[in-house]
Order: C-alpha cells, then structure tokens, then sequence
C-alpha cells in the first residue's frame, strides 16, 4: 500500500482563496479585518514566521500592523502595548510571536490579550471555552490539523486517535478537537510506556514531539491517517534539510494518509491564522461570518 499524501500547500492554496473572498465581502461592508502581529528580539526562527504571516495578511486584503520591538524591552512595556491593541479599534487580532525574552511571563501577556482578539487560541478563556465545547477561537495549528484530517475523512465517529506530544499549543487543543469529532482521543508523551503499541492502535496519528523521524513506519496501523506537526532542521550530505516526527518513508508504505514535511501542516497553520482574524473580525463587528467552520 502507498498513502494518499495530504498536500498542505493546495489546502492552504484553497483557505487562502476563500479568505480573500470573505475578507473582501468584509472590506465592502466597511469593515476590513485588522492583524496585529508583535515580535520582540531578534530570534532568527520567529522573524521569518512572523515576516510570512505579515506577507500572508497582506496578501489576504487585512490590515496588518507590525511592532516589532528589542530584546530588551520591559514587560511592563509589552503589556502596555497590548493594551492599547486591546484598545484600537482597526485591530481584530493581535499575536505576540513566542518565545519571548526570558525576562517576560509569556502567560501574563496571553492572558493580557482580550480573548475576543486572541487571534492564537492561547488565551485561557479560549482555551476553556473550547474544552467545554462553546464557541472559541481555537489555536491554529491543531485547526489547520483538523482541516487536514477532514479534507480526506469527513466522519470521524468512532476512530481511535493517538497524539504524541501533550503540549499547549498543539496536543492538548488538538485533542479537545478530536473529541468534539467524536474520536476516542490518546494523548501520548515522554512517560507513556511502549509507546509504538499505543501509536499502533491509531486510526488517525498526530505526532508533535521535535524529534527528526521518531514515528517508525512499523509503528503504524495500516490505512491510518497521519499528521506530522514537527519542523526539525536536521543535517544530510552537508545540507540542511527539514524533516518531520514521522519517518516519511517508512510511513509511507503503511499509512492510508500522510502529510509531508515541509508542505503538509505548516502552510495550514498561517491560513488558520487568518482565518481566525476574519473570524474575530465578523464576531468583534456583529457581522455574520462568511467562512463555514470546518473545526465545528
Ligand atoms: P513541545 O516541546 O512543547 O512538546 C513536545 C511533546 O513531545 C511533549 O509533550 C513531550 O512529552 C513529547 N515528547 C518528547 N519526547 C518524547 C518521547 N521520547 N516520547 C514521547 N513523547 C515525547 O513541542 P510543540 O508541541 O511546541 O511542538 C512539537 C513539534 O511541532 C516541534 O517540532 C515544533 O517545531 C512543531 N510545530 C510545528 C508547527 C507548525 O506550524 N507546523 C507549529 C507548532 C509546533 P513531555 O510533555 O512528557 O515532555
């Protein structure tokens, strides 16, 4: 068996036209979305994640304001910065890149953000509003996960999925996702024992750890669908390569679906950015939104 491999970039491709049309449809009624994007420091990762959202924004037809700030900047700075976000009118999302400087909680200045504009989902209202299934921005890489998943299953009724990776940002809000889509949902971690037999019982397997090809091809059920969310810079023949969490080629041969790395879930997460924003924008503006939500 060879696996259906998940193209990203085509999803992304596609998001990103249904947005531009929906941020049209806003711009006509008075109200183009607004982004506001914060980078402190000069980590060279985080400026080009934020220079691509900035460039995608734009390209979407939104607002998009940029601050980008030194290292040395004062939390009480950055907090106040928020504020004022919280407080500007043509501003529907704000995002402050992570990591931060250590000399910043990075929690206090989520939770300074107004929810209703925490265009990542990591906000703890939102993050509460979407374990108990109420309405919530949701954070976008396990939302572009989730699109992903849904482009080649609609119904995910009964599957038995496996997470590895318990974190904040990707497991844990990924598998509220998948309980919602009525899956029985494993969240896998350092500490699990025999960890390819729990992988091996995954209709649909989701690997987010930060280890270069971790996932073994033996270590998945034949026909699963599988998500690789990690992005490691690894070294081959002298080249720098980016590799995922999941053997691809091992996988390949084993898995019903697979996405690659790059191209695969990447792309999703900056489409699923956007898309919050439109989304923040329509509830912020009273306007009804014109994107179906995929997540719900
Ligand atoms: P974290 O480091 O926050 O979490 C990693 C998780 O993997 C932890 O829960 C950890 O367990 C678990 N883990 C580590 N080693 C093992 C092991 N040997 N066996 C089982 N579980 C293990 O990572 P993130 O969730 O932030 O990111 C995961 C990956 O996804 C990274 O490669 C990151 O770059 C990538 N990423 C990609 C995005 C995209 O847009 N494509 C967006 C966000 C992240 P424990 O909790 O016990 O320590």
């Amino acid at each position: 068996m060879s696996a259906v491999v998940i193209d990203g970039v085509a999803a992304a491709r596609q998001l990103h036209a249904v947005l531009r049309g929906a941020v049209l449809d806003l711009v006509e009624r008075g109200a183009t979305p607004g982004l506001a994007v914060v980078l402190v420091g000069d980590d060279p990762a985080s400026s080009v994640y934020v220079r691509n959202k900035v460039r995608r924004s734009v390209e979407a037809g939104l607002r998009s304001f940029h601050h980008r700030l030194p290292a040395s900047t004062s939390e009480s700075d950055i907090l106040a910065l928020i504020l004022r976000l919280n407080a500007a009118e043509d501003v529907d999302g704000i995002l402050v890149q992570l990591p931060l400087p250590s000399h910043i909680d990075a929690q206090k200045v989520t939770a300074a953000i107004d929810p209703a504009k925490d265009v990542d989902g990591f906000h703890p209202i939102n993050v509460g509003n979407l374990s108990l299934g109420a309405s919530a921005l949701v954070a976008c890489t396990p939302l572009g996960c989730m699109l992903l998943i849904k482009s080649v299953r609609t119904d995910l009724t009964g599957l038995s999925a496996v997470i590895v990776g318990r974190s904040n940002i990707v497991g844990k809000p990924l598998a509220q996702l998948l309980l919602r889509e009525n899956c029985t949902v494993t969240i896998a971690h350092s500490k699990t024992e025999d960890l390819p037999s729990v992988c091996r019982r995954a209709d649909i397997l989701v690997a987010a750890v930060g280890r270069a090809r971790f996932v073994r091809g033996d270590w998945i059920k034949p026909g699963a669908i599988v998500i690789d969310v990690g992005i490691n810079r690894i070294e081959r023949d002298g080249n720098q390569q980016l590799v995922g969490d999941v053997d691809f080629e091992g996988a390949h041969t084993v898995a019903g679906a697979l996405t690659p790395v790059p191209g695969g879930v990447g792309p999703m997460t900056i489409a699923c950015l956007l898309r919050n924003t439109i989304e923040a924008a329509c509830r912020r503006r009273g306007v009804s939104s014109p994107l179906a939500n995929g997540a719900d």
